[in-house]
C-alpha cells in the first residue's frame, strides 16, 4: 500500500514536468499579431500580401509592408477551399507567394499527440510499476514446486565439527556412527547391514540440534541439504509434496549426503488430528516424505536427519523402523556440559583471570546451549559498553540475570510505598525458601524491576535433579505463595504484583493432581488427554477423560494443595518476623542482596 502511494506520487511529479514542457512548447509567439479570417481576405483583395505559409491550423502571413501576421484556421479545411468559400478572385492570389508546409516537424506531432498520449502513458507506466512488485511473486510462483533447500558444501569455510559441540555425549556417540556410514558405506554393505535412513534429534529448543546435524555433515565431509519443515508448507495444496520430491531427487544425485529437515513437527504432526483444512497439505507432505524414505535403494547413501522439539506430536508412522528408526534425545545440559559449552563459546572472548566457568554453570540450571551462548554474548556487550578490555565476573552475573528474567529497568518509577511492598514481597519469598528444608538456597534478592517482574528472588539448585518428590512440590508452592502472604500479613491487603506467582502455584498444584498422580484421594492416575489439536491457530490442549464429578474433586484437591503450601509459608513467616524485618530493611537500603549478605542476616540455611 505504501508502495502504491509512492508510485502514484512519482507519476504525479512526472506528469507535472511533462505538462510544464508541453505548455512551454505550445506557447504562441506573442510578437506576431493574430488576425481574423475576414481581415486576411480583405488584405488579399486589397493586394497587400506578399507571402503566405500554409500550416495545418494556421497561416503565417507576410505583408508587402513587411509586418507578419497569423491567421488561425480549421485544420480540416484546406486553404483553397477557404478561398473558394470566401469567393476570392483567383487572379488576386496569383501575385502572392504561397508555401505549403508539410507539418512533419516533431513539435507539431508532439503538440498534436501529447494531450492524447499523456493519460495513456501515465496509466501504462503506473501499471508497469505496480506490476513489478507482483512480478517477484509470479516468478516465485513458477518455481513453487522446487525445493528451496539450501546446500552447504563440504568445502564451506564455516564448517563445524564435533569439537564445536560441547556435552551431549550420547547424542554425539550415536551420530558418530552415522558419520561412519557415510564415510565407509562398503564396510556395512558387505555385512548385509542396512544403513539407517533417518535419525531423529529430539530435544528442547536451543539444545544444539541444528548444530549437531551440521557437525555430522562437517565430520563426514559430505554435502548437506538443509530445509525447514515450515518451508514445505505453502498456500497451495500439493506444493509441499512436490518440494519433497525435488529435494530427494537432488539428494540422490549428490549421494552420499545428508538431508536435514529442521522443525519437522511443522509437517510431521500426527495425521488426522486437527480441525480445519491446513492439515490436508501437511498430510500430503508427510506422506511424500515417507514414500521417499521408503524408496531409497540400499545403495543410496542418503541419510535424513530431522530435528524437533515436539516428539509428542509426531506421527507414529515417522518413527517406525526403516524411517526415523534412530532417535537421539538431546537433554538440557547438566552442570558439567554447561561448563563445557561455556568453554567452547568463550574461546574467542577474553575472560578475567578470576572467572570460574564452573560457577557460572552452577548458577544457570535449566539453561540451554543457546541460552549459554547468549549469556556470554550479553556479558561481552556489557563489558564493551564500559570500555573494558576483558570480561569480568560482574558482567557474567549480570548477564545471567538478564537472560533469565530480562533486562534491569532502573528507570521504572516506583513510589516509596511500592518499593516497601516489593521489599516485603521478595523478603517473604526468600525467607520461606530459606527456612524450608528441601528448597533451593537463595542466591540473590532484588527489588530492582527486571523484565516483567517488579523484583525477584533467585534460587539456585545445588545439584541437577530429575526426580522430585511430592513434599518438594508443596514447599515450592509455599515459596511461590510467600510473597502474597507476606503482603497480606503486613499491609492487610494484597496487590496485583503476585498474579504470576499465584498462576504458577496453581499450575503446579494442578500438575500434582492431574499429571503426577500425587493426590491421595484421586489415586495414581492421570486426568485429561493432552492431545494436540489446532483449530483457528489455537492449540486446544486438554480432552477430558473424566466426569463432571471428578472435575469438582480435582478442583478441591488443587485447592487443598494450595492450602497446604500456604499453611507452611504462614508458619514460617509468623516464626521469623524478626528476620523478615531485617531483610526488608537491608533491601530498602541496598536494593539487592547477594547470598552472603542474606545469610549474614538470617544465618546459614538450616540442615535437616
Ligand atoms: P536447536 O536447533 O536445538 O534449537 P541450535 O542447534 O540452533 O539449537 O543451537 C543454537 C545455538 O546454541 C548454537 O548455534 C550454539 O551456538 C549454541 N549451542 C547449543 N548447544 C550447544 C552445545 N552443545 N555446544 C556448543 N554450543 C551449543
Ligand atoms: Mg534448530
Ligand atoms: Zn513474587
Amino acid at each position: 500500500m505504501k508502495n502504491l502511494i509512492k508510485n502514484f506520487l512519482i507519476f504525479f511529479l512526472v506528469f507535472l514536468v511533462i505538462a510544464a514542457i508541453f505548455s512551454a512548447l505550445s506557447k504562441p509567439s506573442q510578437a506576431v499579431a493574430t488576425v481574423g479570417l475576414e481581415t486576411m481576405i480583405q488584405q488579399i483583395n486589397d493586394g497587400k500580401i506578399s507571402e503566405i505559409n500554409i500550416n495545418t491550423n494556421k497561416l503565417d502571413i507576410t505583408l508587402k509592408a513587411g509586418q507578419k501576421e497569423i491567421v488561425k484556421k480549421e485544420s480540416t479545411e484546406s486553404f483553397s477551399t477557404l478561398l473558394n468559400n470566401f469567393k476570392v478572385d483567383p487572379a488576386k492570389t496569383a501575385t502572392i507567394k504561397i508555401n505549403v508546409n508539410e507539418n512533419s516537424g516533431w513539435d507539431y506531432w508532439l503538440t498534436l499527440m501529447l494531450p492524447i498520449l499523456i493519460p495513456f502513458l501515465l496509466i501504462i507506466g503506473f501499471m508497469i510499476f505496480t506490476m513489478r512488485g507482483l512480478q517477484g511473486v509470479n516468478n516465485r510462483a513458477m518455481s513453487f514446486g522446487q525445493s528451496n533447500a539450501k546446500e552447504a558444501n563440504p568445502e564451506q569455510r564455516d564448517k563445524v565439527s564435533f569439537k564445536d559441540v560441547a556435552g551431549a555425549k550420547e547424542a554425539k556417540e550415536e551420530l558418530k556412527e552415522v558419520v561412519e556410514f557415510l564415510k565407509f558405506p562398503k564396510k556395512f554393505h558387505e555385512l548385509g547391514a542396512r544403513i539407517p535412513r533417518g535419525v531423529l534429534l529430539l530435544g528442547a529448543p536451543g539444545t544444539g540440534k541444528t548444530l549437531l546435524s551440521r557437525s555430522v555433515a562437517g565430520e563426514a565431509n559430505v554435502p548437506f541439504f538443509h530445509i525447514s519443515g515450515s518451508e514445505f508448507v505453502e498456500m497451495f495444496v500439493g506444493v509441499g509434496a512436490s518440494r519433497v520430491r525435488s529435494l530427494f531427487q537432488k539428494a540422490k544425485k549428490n549421494s552420499p549426503c545428508i538431508v536435514f529437515i529442521d522443525e519437522i513437527d511443522a509437517v510431521g504432526r500426527r495425521r488426522g488430528a486437527g480441525l480445519g483444512g491446513s492439515h490436508d497439505e501437511r498430510e500430503q507432505t508427510l506422506n511424500q516424505i515417507l514414500v521417499e524414505m521408503d524408496g531409497f535403494e540400499p545403495t543410496n547413501n542418503v541419510i535424513v536427519i530431522a530435528a524437533t522439539n515436539r516428539p509428542d506430536v509426531l506421527d507414529p508412522a515417522l518413527l517406525r523402523p526403516g524411517r526415523f528408526d534412530r532417535q537421539v534425545i538431546i537433554d538440557l545440559p547438566d552442570i558439567k556440559d554447561r561448563e563445557e559449552i561455556l568453554q567452547v563459546h568463550s574461546r574467542k572472548k577474553p575472560l578475567a583471570k578470576d572467572v570460574e566457568l564452573r560457577k557460572i554453570a552452577q548458577r544457570t540450571p535449566g539453561f540451554s546451549g543457546a541460552d549459554l551462548a547468549n549469556l556470554l554474548n550479553e556479558a561481552a556487550i556489557l563489558a564493551a559498553r564500559q570500555n573494558k578490555k576483558i570480561i569480568d565476573n560482574s558482567e557474567l552475573f549480570e548477564a545471567i540475570e538478564k537472560v533469565m528474567i530480562g533486562p534491569e529497568r532502573r528507570s521504572r518509577i516506583i513510589t516509596d510505598k511500592e518499593k516497601k511492598i516489593t521489599a516485603y514481597h521478595e523478603a517473604g519469598h526468600a525467607l520461606v525458601a530459606h527456612f524450608l528444608p528441601d528448597t533451593d538456597p537463595v542466591h540473590k534478592i532484588s527489588i530492582i524491576a527486571r523484565g516483567q517482574a517488579g523484583g525477584y528472588t533467585l534460587k539456585v539448585p545445588t545439584e541437577d535433579r530429575h526426580m522430585h518428590p511430592k513434599s518438594e512440590f508443596i514447599q515450592e508452592i509455599a515459596v511461590l505463595l510467600a510473597g502474597h502472604l507476606t503482603e497480606k500479613e503486613i499491609f492487610g491487603e494484597v496487590t496485583t504484583g503476585a498474579t504470576s506467582d499465584l498462576r504458577r502455584a496453581t499450575a503446579m498444584a494442578r500438575s500434582l493432581v492431574t499429571d503426577f498422580g500425587m493426590s491421595d484421594h484421586l489415586g495414581p492416575r492421570t486426568y485429561g488427554e493432552k492431545e494436540e489439536m489446532i483449530f483457528l491457530g489455537r492449540e486446544i490442549h486438554e480432552q477430558r477423560d473424566y466426569s463432571e464429578k471428578v472435575a469438582e474433586r480435582i478442583d478441591e484437591e488443587i485447592t487443598d494443595f494450595i492450602k497446604q503450601g500456604s499453611a507452611r509459608a504462614q508458619t514460617i513467616i509468623a516464626e521469623h518476623k524478626v528476620e523478615l524485618e531485617k531483610i526488608v530493611t537491608a533491601l530498602l537500603e541496598k536494593e539487592t542482596l547477594e547470598k552472603e549478605e542474606f545469610e549474614n542476616l538470617v544465618g546459614p540455611k538450616p540442615k535437616v
